[in-house]
């Protein structure tokens, strides 16, 4: 997989709070710091079985998409996979899920990259 060429989307520093539990920091080469909490990044594991998952849900018309209580998930380990992504293994002993710098951008949890980058999604789901 290729660095990715968009400046959003490329890392300069990025730091992974394991022990504390306070989640992933990032910032970009635009400047731009992102920080995510690790139930929010397993919320948006990447792999197949949570796509597929995300997926059944989001068909699911059912009004309880948004979970009010959720078990606080933690990270036991993360590291580097190449240059381009994370790998982090939660607490419910989930590892499969590669985070690339790329995906990560995209789900930054702040309302500027929700709107540059999900703005959309968020259309076709309602
Ligand atoms: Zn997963
Ligand atoms: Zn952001």
């Amino acid at each position: 997989m290729p660095l990715p060429i968009d400046a959003r989307k490329k890392p300069v520093d990025v730091k992974v709070y394991v022990s504390t539990g306070e989640g992933v920091a990032i910032t970009w080469s635009d400047g731009h710091q992102s920080r995510y909490d690790f139930p929010y990044l397993r919320d948006h594991c990447p792999c197949a079985t949570c796509n597929d998952e995300r997926l059944r849900k989001a068909e699911d018309k059912s009004p309880s998409v948004l979970p009010l209580y959720k078990e606080r998930v933690k990270a036991r380990a993360a590291k580097a996979v190449g240059n381009y992504a994370i790998q982090i293994e939660f607490s419910d002993s989930h590892s499969t899920g590669i985070y690339s710098f790329d995906c990560l951008r995209e789900i930054c949890p702040c309302r500027d990259c929700a709107r540059a980058f999900r703005a959309e999604a968020k259309q076709t789901t309602t």
